[in-house]
């Protein structure tokens, strides 16, 4: 029999508010999301925020408000603003366009999906991770539960080609917060295996360490080979320095059999029998894989047949309410 996955509310509930801000992140926590996650990159001075993109220009009215700081690359990256310059920021729902109209390379897909949350109110802002940190052990005690944390470093080697060491702020962040000796609370996730590698190793962290899987094309802040990590010996590697990997759908899900049935590869199966967690990214509700017609059938795939350990989606609610509706066919 499957496990019921952990639900990690993917940068907030951001099926239905925009990604990342304090009104997502709470929304999902009312949901009864296990973990929320949080992407994290620095400020100038050095300061970890939660903010997915290197740069501020698909999420944030930067170039409005600071229209000459853009590098000649044409972005406005976040390590150029100090806090007090990101805290002035607005946050919108991601687009695909910048503020001069210009495209912005994303992926997956085409922003803003259909449906969700757009208002040019100017509601919300840029958290901290301090502040984010703050927010939900709030509500953990108003609530009386115990809600997760699921960091992802972002771009760790640019950051250090800029001068800054982000595995360092983040781990100073989540000690000062009491967080980082709370292994059963804490994921923290990365695409690049040296970096986990050095705060398994060198940082000593206690927290659990989750691989994140991309394709070798996508760009990745990383020198590591995305289809070695899902061959037996890539998994066994992983094991040195990590718990569990977060590979994308379509490393999972590989269509159709003549027979109507899921295609499904070997990595859950041959991740699990070395130990390692799996948690896949991301499943949303707007934006189904080709060949899977409802995000309930998608559920049914990756929970019921595949038996994945955790899943990273924009919609934690309708996940929790499906694992309702199915509990007598999981593991607790
Ligand atoms: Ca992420």
């Amino acid at each position: 029999m499957p496990t019921r996955p952990i639900v990690i509310a993917h940068r907030g509930a951001s099926g239905y508010l925009p990604e990342h801000t304090l009104a997502a992140k709470a929304l999902a926590h009312a949901m009864g999301a296990g973990f929320l996650e949080q992407d994290v990159v620095l400020s100038r001075d050095g300061i970890p925020v939660v903010l997915h993109d290197i740069h501020l220009d698909s999420t944030t009215n930067v170039a409005q408000r600071f229209a000459t700081r853009a590098r000649a690359d044409g972005h406005f990256y976040a390590i150029d603003f100090s806090l007090e310059e990101i805290r002035q920021l607005q946050v919108h729902e991601r687009s695909c366009l910048d503020a001069s109209g210009g495209e912005v390379a994303v992926f997956p897909g085409r922003f803003p999906l259909p449906d969700r949350f757009t208002s040019d109110a100017g509601l919300f802002r840029i958290p901290t991770l301090a502040e984010e940190i703050d927010l939900i052990a709030g509500l953990d005690r108003s609530r009386n539960c115990s809600t997760g944390l699921y960091v992802e470093l972002k771009s760790p080697n640019w950051h250090k080609a800029q001068g800054q060491n982000l595995a360092g702020a983040v781990l100073e962040v989540l000690e000062d917060k009491g967080y980082a000796d709370r292994p059963g609370q804490v994921f923290l996730q990365c695409f690049d295996d040296k970096t986990l590698r050095h705060l398994r190793h060198d940082l000593k962290t206690a927290l659990p360490l989750i691989q994140l899987i991309s394709e070798n094309d996508r760009g990745e802040d990383s020198e590591v080979d995305y289809d070695y990590l899902q061959t037996p010996r890539g998994l066994a590697y992983i094991t040195s320095y990590a718990d569990g990997i977060g590979p994308w759908l379509a490393h999972i899900f590989k269509g159709r059999n003549e027979d109507g049935t899921a295609c499904l590869s070997q990595l859950v199966a041959q991740a699990q029998a070395q130990g390692l967690l799996v948690h896949p990214y991301t499943f949303r509700r707007d934006e189904l894989p080709e060949g899977i017609t409802s995000f309930s059938e998608l559920l049914d795939i990756f929970i019921l047949q595949a038996g994945i350990d955790g899943l990273f989606t924009d919609f934690p609610d309708i996940v929790s309410d499906y694992l309702q509706q199915h509990q007598d066919r999981l593991l607790v």
